[in-house]
C-alpha cells in the first residue's frame, strides 16, 4: 500500500464550484482564487471534485441513481458523464492557469460500484502520477455497477476510498459555510459552529438538506464519509471556499476558521 503522510486529500464542493440550482453554470472566479491558494500551499494532492449542477439536475432528471433501465436513460448516463467531464475540463483549465500540473482520472474509466458500494479503482494510476509531480484530478460521475447496470460514484465516495488507500495528513472539504454546526446553519438561525469534534459527537448534529439537495446525500453523506475517514485515524477540515485565504491556512496548518473532526482509530 502507499502511504503518503504528507499529501492531502482535497474534496472541492459541488456547492462552491457551480451555481447548484442553474444547469452548467460554473463559479470562475471562485475556482480561480482556490486554484491560486492551492498553488500557493506547493503541497502535494489528489483533489475531487462535486459534480454539482453539472451532474445532479441531468441526474435526477434521468433517476440515474438506480441504474439505467430504458434507452432514455443510457442517453441520460451518457449526457451526464458528458456534462460533468466539461466542469472537470473547466476545473483543469483553472488549474494549469496556475501552473498546477494537473490530470484527469474520470471515475467513468477507472471505478466499478457494486449496489453504490465500490468494487474496483485503478488505485495505481494516482501513485504513479503523483510520484512524477502531477496532481491527480477526479470528480462525481456516473460509473457501471455490477447490479445496478450504471450508478453515480460521488466526489465523497472517491474521497472516502482514496483516503483509505493513501493515508493522507489530512482531508479537506471546502463547502459553501464555515464548517459544520450543530444544525444546517442556512435553515436554522440557531445553529452554532463547532471548531473541533470527535467522531461520537458527529452523531449530535443534524442536517436539514437543502431545497436543492443532491442524489448523493449532500451533508448527511458526508457526515457519514467523514465518520469513516475518522476511523482510519485521519483528521478532517470542512472549511468555507468563498472566504479569501481559508484553504490556504487550513492546508498550511495555520489556524483559522473551520471545523477539524479529529481522526481516531476505533
Ligand atoms: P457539496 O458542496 O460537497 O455539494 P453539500 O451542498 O452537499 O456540499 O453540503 C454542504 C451544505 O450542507 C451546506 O451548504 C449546508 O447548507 C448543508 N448542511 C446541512 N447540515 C449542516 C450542518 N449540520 N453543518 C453544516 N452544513 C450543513
Amino acid at each position: 500500500m502507499s502511504m503518503r503522510p504528507s499529501m492531502f486529500i482535497v474534496k472541492l464542493g459541488g456547492s462552491v464550484i457551480t451555481h447548484k440550482t442553474q444547469k452548467c453554470c460554473f463559479r470562475n472566479e471562485i475556482m480561480d482564487g482556490l486554484a491560486q491558494q492551492i498553488q500557493r500551499t506547493g503541497k502535494e494532492m489528489i483533489l475531487v471534485h462535486g459534480a454539482g449542477s453539472f451532474g445532479h439536475i441531468l441526474a435526477k432528471q434521468y433517476s440515474l441513481n438506480d441504474g439505467h433501465q430504458t434507452e432514455r436513460q443510457r442517453q441520460g448516463f451518457s449526457r451526464t458523464h458528458a456534462c460533468v467531464q466539461e466542469l472537470n475540463t473547466l476545473v483543469l483549465r483553472s488549474l494549469h492557469a496556475h501552473d498546477i500540473p494537473a490530470v484527469s482520472l474520470p471515475p467513468h474509466a477507472i471505478t466499478l460500484l457494486n449496489n453504490h458500494v465500490l468494487e474496483r479503482m485503478e488505485y495505481d494510476i494516482f501513485s504513479e502520477y503523483l510520484q512524477r509531480g502531477f496532481m491527480p484530478v477526479t470528480f462525481g460521475d456516473v460509473v457501471l455497477d455490477t447490479t445496478l447496470t450504471s450508478s453515480i460514484c460521488s466526489g465523497d465516495l472517491l474521497v472516502k476510498s482514496l483516503a483509505e488507500r493513501f493515508h493522507p495528513e489530512k482531508v479537506v472539504f471546502i463547502v459553501d459555510v464555515d464548517g459544520l454546526y450543530t444544525s444546517n446553519p442556512k435553515q436554522d438561525a440557531s445553529a452554532t459552529f463547532v471548531e473541533t469534534i470527535t467522531r461520537d459527537d458527529l452523531e449530535r448534529l443534524t442536517t436539514l438538506a437543502d431545497k436543492q439537495a443532491d442524489v448523493t446525500g449532500g451533508m448527511k453523506g458526508k457526515l457519514d464519509t467523514i465518520k469513516t475517514i475518522s476511523s482510519f485515524g485521519i483528521d478532517t477540515v470542512v472549511v468555507n471556499g468563498n472566504k479569501p485565504d481559508r484553504v490556504y491556512n487550513v492546508l498550511m496548518n495555520t489556524p483559522c476558521r473551520a471545523t477539524t473532526v479529529v481522526g481516531e482509530p476505533p
